[in-house]
């Protein structure tokens, strides 16, 4: 279950944003996450749910934002999607070149929290 420990950061940036002279509490989280990551949201807000308790961040929903994976040809410039679990390489679909790199599909963070003020 990887998605534990990646969870566990979560849960610390969130808390280390929270500023509990301003903030009662987190209603809600926003995580940007990247589309070469298959952690499941049933677990991530499940382990969310549990490593909270007794913080300000105890019972908040998790809203996650899926970013597809898109490649850049280091040729041409252009930028397509790619399945990571098809089969095969995969050219440029503009000039055919074999030589590009990860766009966006790694992405894991904090976009943003719903936080209910003092
Ligand atoms: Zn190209």
């Amino acid at each position: 279950m990887h998605e534990l420990s990646i969870t566990k950061s979560l849960v610390k940036t969130v808390l280390s944003r929270f500023d509990d002279k301003t903030m009662k509490a987190v209603k809600s989280v926003t995580l940007v996450l990247g589309g070469m990551y298959d952690y499941e949201e049933k677990w991530l807000q499940r382990y969310m749910d549990e490593l909270s308790v007794g913080t300000p961040l105890e019972g908040a929903g998790l809203c996650v934002k899926k970013v597809p994976v898109t490649f850049k040809c280091r040729r041409c410039g252009f930028i397509f999607p790619m399945d990571l679990k098809g089969s095969g390489s995969v050219a440029c679909r503009q000039c055919g070149s074999l030589e590009y790199d990860m766009h966006t599909g790694r992405e894991f963070y904090v976009e943003s929290m719903e936080v209910e003020d003092k």
